[in-house]
């Protein structure tokens, strides 16, 4: 069995990259260049892939290739605080400006295009719905439309996994401790990144980033409830 993985470079998709190597034979993983603001993201996904393979002898004859597809048209279009250097605040819906529209939704359909010629069969993405960051498009729904989308217009089986959905961010931790132990837990502090101001140069336990905006504290106080003595 074989999947590719949507990787950004996010605590996420790495916890989902690592979920993915322990399932199936076969492990590619696709990125997006949209133009996002910092690029940290995108310039730790090597060095992740690296640090697993590394680390995790029994992974590296697993993982293949990495896929990075220039979307920089999403940019182009459209003004938000992902591709923009704007203040990030939420509009009138109760949307934060992060949010790019028709993100998830081109990502997961060129993840089926690259995947389709390539004989892999499930697509495995970081969505979630529990620390509901306000994205329509990481809803369970929406992702289930998705998948019978792309099987009918594709005439194929995709089976798209989204391990994260129903867990929060301490559990997310708590994935990476189960799947690789304190190994795993070390690799996403140091290597991963979530800030949306791509803050680099503040280490706190829990990895690097600016502390305050959303990312940062979604992620700071999942670390805080994983360290939390249990009851
Ligand atoms: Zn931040």
């Amino acid at each position: 069995m074989s999947a590719i993985v949507l990787f950004s470079g996010g605590q996420d998709s790495t916890a989902c990259l690592a979920w993915a190597l322990e399932r199936f034979d076969r492990v590619e993983t696709i990125g997006f260049d949209y133009h996002q603001r910092h690029r940290i993201e995108l310039s730790q996904r090597p060095v992740i892939r690296a640090a697993l393979a590394q680390k995790f002898p029994r992974w590296a004859p697993k993982l293949g290739p990495d896929h990075v597809i220039d979307l920089s048209a999403l940019a182009a279009i459209g003004a938000t605080a992902m591709t923009q250097d704007i203040a990030i605040t939420l509009d009138a819906s109760g949307l934060p400006n992060t949010f790019v529209p028709g993100r998830n939704l081109l990502f997961l359909t060129f993840a089926a295009a690259l995947a389709y010629p390539r004989g892999l069969r499930h697509i495995v993405g970081g969505m979630c719905e529990t620390d509901f960051s306000g994205y329509p498009d990481c809803r369970d729904d929406t992702i289930k439309a998705m998948q019978a989308t792309i099987n009918l217009g594709m005439d194929s089986h995709f089976i798209i996994e989204t391990p994260l959905m129903w867990i929060d961010k301490a559990a997310t931790w708590r994935l990476a401790e189960t799947l690789g132990g304190q190994a795993l837990v070390d690799l996403t502090v140091e290597e991963t990144h979530t800030c949306y101001l791509g803050t680099r140069d503040q280490k706190h336990d829990w990895g690097y980033g600016c502390g305050t905006c959303p990312a940062c504290q979604l992620r700071a106080e999942g670390w805080r409830r994983f360290r939390a003595p249990g009851p």
